[in-house]
C-alpha cells in the first residue's frame, strides 16, 4: 500500500479510536502507541525511503502534519476527560439544626414604657395622649407658667413660632385631658419631650416622660404618696424606700421632689448616689387651684395630685446603664441586651 494511502488509513483510525478512548489510562496507551518510538507514526517514518526522491519532501510534511494533529487531538480528548471541579459531596441530611435567623426585640425603652404603663394601669390609670408639637398656652399658660416665667425662656425650649414649641414636658396632656373630662380623672401621658439641653451622660435634646394625674373629691398627698412608692417598687424592687422632700414647680402646690433609696447600693451609699443612700426620681405636688379654673374644675370641690417622672432616668436605674446616650446611638451590641 502506498504511504499516501496508509496516512489516510492511520488518520481514520486513530479518529475513531480517540472519540472512544473514556480514560486517561486509555488515551496515554493510545499516544504510545500512536507516537511513541516503537509507534505507528515511527513506522510511516521509517518508510520514507521507499518513497520517490521528488515526492519525499511532500511526504515528510504530510507526515509531520499528521504528527501535530495526533498529538492536539490527544491534548483536546484529555482535557475533556479532566474531572470537573465539584464541591464535595454533602449528603442531605434533615435532622440537622437550622441556621436561627436574628429575632429582633423592642427598644429597651419601649420596654420600659410598656411595663410602665401596665404597672399604672393596674392601679387604675388609663393612658392619654397629646401632641408633641404644642401650643404654648398649653404648655405654659393652662399650666400657671405667666410669660415673664423663666420656664419660658427660648434658650431652655425649641420654638417653632411665639405660640408654638415643641413640648418641654409632658404636662400640656393633663390640661388637654381636663378640658374635656369632668372629675374623676386618672390618667398618665407617656411620650417624647424637647429641651435644648446639651448632650452629655445623662442629658438629651429629646427624652421621654411619664406623667400621672389623679383628680377627685378627697385626693390628697397620701394617696400621691402611696400611688409612687407603689410605682417605684413594682418598677425598681420591692425593697425599695421612698421619701418626698419640698420643691417648687409651677402648676402644683406644695410640689415635692421623690427621692427613692439607691438601686445599686440599698442605701449603703455608693458612687451612683454619691455616697448619699438616695437618688432622685419624679417631681409631684398637688394641683394648683389656678390650673383647675383654667380649665372649669371647681378648686373648692376638687382636689389632685400630678407627677412626672424621666423614662431613660428610670431604665438607667433599673439595668445599671450609665450613659443616657447608649439608648439613642443603635449600637445592637447595648440594645441585645435587653
Ligand atoms: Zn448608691
Amino acid at each position: 500500500m502506498a504511504l499516501v494511502d496508509e496516512v489516510e488509513r492511520l488518520q481514520d483510525a486513530f479518529s475513531a479510536e480517540v472519540a472512544s478512548t473514556e480514560t486517561a489510562e486509555a488515551l496515554e496507551g493510545l499516544r504510545v502507541r500512536y507516537l511513541g518510538r516503537q509507534g505507528l507514526l515511527r513506522g510511516l517514518f521509517d518508510r520514507l525511503p521507499e518513497v520517490p526522491t521528488e515526492e519525499r519532501r511532500e511526504a515528510g510534511r504530510v507526515l509531520n502534519e499528521l504528527k501535530s494533529a495526533i498529538a492536539a487531538a490527544l491534548r483536546e480528548r484529555a482535557s475533556a476527560l479532566a474531572p470537573a471541579v465539584q464541591p464535595a459531596a454533602v449528603p442531605l441530611d434533615l435532622t440537622r439544626p437550622g441556621v436561627r435567623p436574628r429575632v429582633g426585640r423592642l427598644h429597651p425603652l419601649t420596654q420600659a414604657i410598656d411595663e410602665i404603663v401596665a404597672i399604672f394601669g393596674r392601679l387604675g390609670f388609663s393612658l392619654a395622649h397629646g401632641p408633641d408639637v404644642e401650643l404654648t398656652y398649653y404648655n405654659f399658660d393652662a399650666l400657671n407658667a405667666p410669660p415673664d416665667h423663666i420656664s419660658r425662656s427660648p434658650s431652655d425650649n425649641f420654638y417653632i413660632t411665639d405660640e408654638v414649641v415643641l413640648r418641654s414636658q409632658t404636662s400640656p396632656v393633663q390640661v388637654r385631658t381636663m378640658e374635656q373630662q369632668q372629675p374623676p380623672v386618672q390618667v398618665i401621658s407617656v411620650g417624647r419631650c424637647y429641651r435644648p439641653d446639651t448632650v452629655d451622660a445623662t442629658h438629651c435634646f429629646m427624652f421621654h416622660q411619664v406623667e400621672g394625674l389623679m383628680v377627685d373629691e378627697d385626693v390628697t398627698f397620701a394617696d400621691l404618696k402611696g400611688v409612687l412608692t407603689l410605682f417605684y417598687r413594682e418598677y425598681l424592687g420591692p425593697d425599695i424606700e421612698v421619701r418626698l422632700l419640698p420643691h417648687f414647680f409651677p402648676f402644683t402646690e406644695p410640689s415635692g421632689e421623690v427621692h427613692m433609696s439607691c438601686v445599686f447600693c440599698r442605701g449603703a451609699g455608693c458612687k451612683v448616689c454619691k455616697g448619699t443612700g438616695w437618688v432622685e426620681g419624679a417631681g409631684f405636688g398637688m394641683v394648683d387651684p389656678n390650673v383647675f379654673e383654667a380649665v372649669g374644675y371647681d378648686p373648692e370641690r376638687y382636689t389632685g395630685f400630678a407627677f412626672g417622672q424621666g423614662i431613660e432616668r428610670l431604665a438607667m436605674l433599673r439595668h445599671g446603664i450609665n450613659d443616657i446616650r447608649l439608648f439613642f446611638e443603635n449600637d445592637v451590641r447595648f440594645l441585645e441586651q435587653f
